[in-house]
């Protein structure tokens, strides 16, 4: 049996790169530190800071949650987990156990947002009246609410588990269709704008989505293995991830030399154009006019539900606890 290149404990895996096998105690350790490199590297969070990490139950979002929880400490952040719950059936319920017991064992506080106690309804049925696909909506719906906690909660950063190789994929996609200004939003962070959106971190952007899985398999995490009934499977990123794992195969290290070159690279792509602007119903970012959260509920219940929205997650904040000191009064 092959031992650990570090203590020679029994090795549990092994690290191409590195050409080095590893026990489960380094294994855990090698993956933190990749997180902490990019942290440090990209600047994502500074001491002091509150950071958002967003948690659907899935791998990412655990090994996400976990291992800021054991950064957070030593480098000074605060750390509150968000989770949405999407209103899809038995996944979404399952998928609420898992990030409930997933924050309960790292002893992270979870603010939990049930779109169906807000809205009257979740994602299938305001796909349905909007006439969009699922994935659409659910992206929208998942983004603007996402950041409306942030905002809410006076976080300096949202934290989201996108890993190595969705990064690579999405750059492939964005790429084959010449969509540069999607290409601009893939860095390793973006940059917040006061008082309407705060900006997101990938701590993950080093990690390879193997890594992710094993790292949550070997901490014994609580993550939901089912999918979403909705995924679809025939996607081109589902062929892109294959073409990418291909070279990698027969290229160890291009996956990685593509997403830090792109982390460099990045500001040399055009961002969006025109003014960010606020949107009138909610007051939030929005590329002009109504933001998409607000029209996607307005055509499903006859009125903007963003302000809705925000109250339900002050509300909730502030039953936590967690709205800091200038918030609480205003
Ligand atoms: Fe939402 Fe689509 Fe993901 Fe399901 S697969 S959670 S509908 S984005
Ligand atoms: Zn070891
Ligand atoms: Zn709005």
């Amino acid at each position: 049996m092959a031992k650990c290149s570090v203590c020679q404990a029994p090795a549990v895996a092994y690290v191409r790169v590195q050409r080095r096998y590893l026990c489960r105690q380094h294994y855990l350790e090698y993956v933190e530190a990749k997180v902490e490199r990019a942290i440090r590297r990209y600047g994502m969070v500074g001491r002091g800071q509150r950071v958002l990490a967003a948690v659907s139950g899935g791998k990412d979002s655990s090994t996400l949650l976990a291992t800021l929880s054991r950064l957070s400490g030593r480098l000074g952040f605060e750390l509150i987990g968000f989770y949405i719950h999407l209103g899809i059936y038995d996944y979404s319920e399952k998928s609420r156990r898992a990030a409930e017991e997933l924050a309960a064992k790292l002893g992270v506080p979870l603010l939990a947002l049930d779109l169906r106690e807000v809205l009257g309804m979740g994602i299938p049925e305001l796909a349905k009246t909007s006439r969009r696909p699922y994935c659409s909506v659910c992206g929208s719906v998942k983004r603007y609410v996402i950041n409306a906690a942030a905002v809410e909660l006076g976080a300096d950063a949202v934290a989201l588990g996108h890993n190595a190789d969705d990064i690579a994929v999405y750059n492939m996609k964005s790429f084959l269709s010449q969509d540069l200004e999607a290409i601009s939003k893939l860095g390793a962070k973006t940059d917040t704008v006061e008082g309407v959106a705060v900006g997101r971190i990938r701590p993950l952007y080093l990690v390879y989505e193997k890594e992710s899985f094993l790292y949550s398999l070997l901490s014994g995490l609580p993550f939901l293995h089912e999918e979403c009934p909705f995924v679809d499977r025939r996607q081109l990123e589902v062929e892109l991830k294959e073409a990418v794992n291909r070279l990698e195969d027969k290229s160890p290290g291009i996956k990685m030399q593509m997403v830090t070159r792109l982390a460099k690279r990045i500001g040399d792509y055009p961002r969006p154009r025109g003014e960010v602007s606020r949107c009138p119903s909610c007051g939030l970012i929005s590329s002009g006019g109504e933001c998409s959260f607000c029209r996607i509920t307005r055509r499903a219940l006859g009125r903007p539900m963003g302000m809705e929205v925000r109250r339900r997650i002050r509300a909730l904040a502030a039953e936590m606890g967690l709205l800091r000191a200038s918030q609480s009064h205003s």
